[in-house]
């Protein structure tokens, strides 16, 4: 079965955690954010899921090295995938989705009527494609990694046999609120608790106060797509723009390492360390201490 190959095929390059949903799953999703945008003919929407080591939030916890963790896998990868699916003969679209701001008045050239830049979300994809679930501070969790991976997509006209929607808990959301405490600008509200639906999936989340995210002193960097996108060439409404609508990889700020702490600690995660995580009290840094 095609579906059993690519799985094995994905392992065999890399891959930790493959999952496969049918473009019907998206039906709720925006054209601009619709990956059937990017490929009309689109059957499956293939999600790829590659483990972020626990040592990369090694220094950031400790406060004494920042290293970014990345949202999105190397485009190696999807490449590998799509080349896999077109050599059986289908197509294989890889997707490394840049945020909309880069294009803040993006003008249809195409007869759909649909502007570029289509920016289908890798979370939503995520949920949809059966691989875990959306935390309370609303990043995306799996069983068996909680926030640590890096995500990547590929679009085919393939049909596969889709994976079961996610029905297990990783997050358990009111009875932690870790990332709403140890955030110190109060970004994650716990009282304004939002239902999340993909896919028929509802969960609860905490309203974020993305503006204030912007300026986290605790750990967060522009998203990868976004850095690339810094304007050098681009008027000054352009590189206004994306200040104000930057992307943000939240992974290593401090409400995600102690979501890491938090769901190692109570074994709500599969993988498994000889020591826990969080050794020493977290250092915290308020807006007015940088
Ligand atoms: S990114 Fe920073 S400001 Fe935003 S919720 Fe996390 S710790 Fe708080
Ligand atoms: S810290 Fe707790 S409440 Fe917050 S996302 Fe993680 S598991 Fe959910």
């Amino acid at each position: 079965m095609l579906k059993d190959e690519l799985k094995s095929f994905a392992r065999e390059v890399g891959i930790d955690l493959v999952g496969i949903a049918p473009i019907e799953r998206f039906k709720d999703v925006p054209p601009e954010r619709h990956p059937a945008s990017i490929f009309p003919e689109a059957k499956t929407i293939i999600v790829l899921v590659q483990e972020i080591p626990r040592g990369t939030f090694r220094g950031i916890e400790e406060g004494t090295l920042w290293m970014r963790a990345p949202r999105q896998i190397a485009p190696r990868y999807t490449y590998r995938i799509a080349r896999f699916l077109e050599d059986k003969g289908w197509e294989g679209v890889p997707v490394a989705p840049l945020p909309p701001e880069r294009w803040p008045e993006g003008i249809p050239v195409a007869k759909s009527g649909v502007a570029p830049n289509v920016s289908p979300s890798l979370e939503y994809a995520a949920v949809s494609a059966g691989l875990g679930e959306i935390g309370f501070c609303r990043i995306f969790l799996t069983p068996q990694f909680g926030p640590r991976q890096s995500l990547g997509m590929v679009i085919t006209d393939a049909e596969m046999e889709p994976d079961p929607i996610f029905n297990g808990i990783v997050c358990d959301r009111e009875n932690c609120l870790e990332c709403v405490s140890n955030c110190s600008l109060n970004a994650i509200s716990k009282d304004e608790v939002e239902t999340i639906t993909i896919a028929g999936k509802e969960m609860r989340c905490g309203r974020v106060n993305f503006k204030a995210c912007k300026l986290c002193p605790q750990g967060v960097y522009l998203d990868e797509a976004s850095q690339r996108a810094t304007p050098t060439t681009s008027t000054d409404y352009l590189s206004k723009k994306i200040v104000e609508d930057i992307s943000l990889n939240r992974l290593t700020s401090a409400c995600v390492r102690a979501c890491i702490a938090h769901l190692e600690k109570t074994n709500r995660i599969t993988k498994k360390y000889n020591t826990p995580f969080r050794i020493r009290e977290p250092w915290k840094l308020g807006i007015f201490d940088v």
